[in-house]
C-alpha cells in the first residue's frame, strides 16, 4: 500500500513574552512570532515591505535541490509585489538528533538559529529543512511540511527524500516544489487564513484548504494524491478562486 503524504498545516500560536523587561532584540523578533496568516498582506503587497529575505536553515546534508528553491522564487515573483527583490541567505546546522520533532521543538530550533528578522521595509521568511520526522507521522501518513507562526515553515526533508525518486514515487524536485509552494501559500493566507475569501471555497472538513479539485491548496494535495499529481510531472497550480483571493489582498 502506498503511503499517503500529508503536508500538514499546523497553526502554531506563539505566546509572546509581554513583560516590561523585554529587550529591543525581543521586540524585533516579536513581529516574526505572530499567528499563521498574520503576515499575508505583508507577503503579497508592497504596502509595508518591498523586499523579501528568505533564510534557508538546513541540517548539513539536507539542503533541498536548487531547482526547488528556484521554483519557490518564481512562485513568489508571480504572486507578490516585492520590487526591492527577493534574496536568499543560507545556514547549515548540525543535526539536533532529536527526531521525531514536535512543532514546539521546531519553533525552539528556529529561535536558536534564525538570524533574519523583519527590518525596515524588508520582510523575512524562515524555512527549516530538518533531518528527522514529525511527531505527527502515523502509520502510512507522513508529514512533509508545516507552516507555523506568520513567517516560518519547516520541511521534513528526510521524510521527503525517503518518499521521492524511488520506483512509483514522485520526482524529488516536483515534490519539494509542491510542498514549499503549498506551505508558503498558507503564509500567504490561504484558505481563509488571513486572506479573506471573495467567495466560499473553503473545504470545511479539512481545515484551511480549497475545495477545488487539483488546486495547489486542495486537501488532496495533502492526503495522498500528491503522488499522482506530482508524478504527472507538474507542480499543482492555484485555481482561479485562490488566485482571486490573493489578488484582492494585495497580491498579483
Ligand atoms: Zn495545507
Ligand atoms: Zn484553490
Amino acid at each position: 500500500m502506498k503511503k499517503a503524504l500529508y503536508l500538514l498545516l499546523s497553526l502554531y500560536i506563539f505566546i509572546g513574552c509581554s513583560n516590561d523587561s523585554s529587550t529591543n532584540d525581543e521586540d524585533i523578533k516579536r513581529a516574526n512570532r505572530q499567528t499563521t496568516g498574520a503576515s499575508a498582506n505583508d507577503f503579497l503587497s508592497d504596502d509595508n515591505f518591498n523586499s523579501l529575505t528568505i533564510e534557508l536553515i538546513y541540517v548539513t546534508g539536507y539542503r533541498p535541490n536548487q531547482s526547488s528553491i528556484d521554483n519557490l522564487e518564481s512562485f513568489i515573483q508571480e504572486r507578490t509585489y516585492k520590487p526591492g527583490g527577493i534574496n536568499f541567505v543560507e545556514r547549515a546546522i548540525a543535526s539536533p538528533a532529536n527526531s521525531p520533532y514536535t512543532i514546539q521543538e521546531i519553533a525552539d530550533l528556529e529561535n536558536d538559529y534564525r538570524e533574519e528578522y523583519n527590518m525596515g521595509d524588508n520582510l523575512t521568511l524562515s524555512i527549516m529543512f530538518i533531518d528527522g520526522k514529525s511527531d505527527q507521522d502515523e502509520g502510512n501518513s507522513v508529514v512533509l511540511g508545516t507552516a507555523y507562526r506568520n513567517t516560518s515553515m519547516v520541511i521534513y526533508q528526510n521524510t521527503l527524500e525517503q518518499n521521492s525518486n524511488g520506483v512509483g514515487e514522485p520526482d524529488r524536485v516536483m515534490l519539494e516544489s509542491t510542498v514549499l509552494r503549498h506551505e508558503l501559500s498558507h503564509l500567504f493566507g490561504l484558505v481563509d487564513l488571513g486572506t479573506p475569501m471573495l467567495q466560499d471555497h473553503k473545504d470545511e472538513a479539512n481545515g484551511h484548504h480549497c475545495d477545488v479539485q487539483d488546486c495547489l491548496m486542495n486537501y488532496q494535495v495533502e492526503a495522498g494524491s500528491v503522488f499522482d499529481m506530482a508524478s504527472g510531472g507538474t507542480i499543482p497550480s492555484l485555481d482561479p478562486l485562490c488566485l482571486a483571493d490573493l489578488k484582492a489582498n494585495g497580491g498579483k
